[in-house]
């Protein structure tokens, strides 16, 4: 298997969101502000990937977890050991 093809997850924070949702789309692929579902089956909007660089993102700070998109990451997790797991800001 190529690593392009590896499955991955992202923890992203929404913009305005004080928890983490995993998405399977890379963030950097999608322009910010678009809308993307979550494992949870949220709909969630992809971040910005740019923070004044005097500033560290907010957003960095936040490690709780969607509990259902948490689940569903344990799942894939059994299912598929190759499966890339990253944190978006971090
Ligand atoms: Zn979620």
């Amino acid at each position: 298997m190529m690593l392009s093809d590896r499955a991955q997850v992202w923890w992203i924070v929404p913009p305005g969101q004080r928890m983490r949702h995993a998405i399977t789309e890379s963030p950097g692929a999608r322009p910010a502000g678009d809308r993307v579902p979550a494992l949870c089956a949220a709909e969630v909007k992809i971040p910005y990937e740019t923070w004044p660089a005097s500033r560290e993102p907010r957003s960095r700070a936040i490690t709780d977890r969607c509990p259902e998109c948490e689940q569903r990451v344990d799942e894939r997790l059994e299912l598929d050991a190759d499966l890339v797991v990253r944190v978006w800001d971090s």
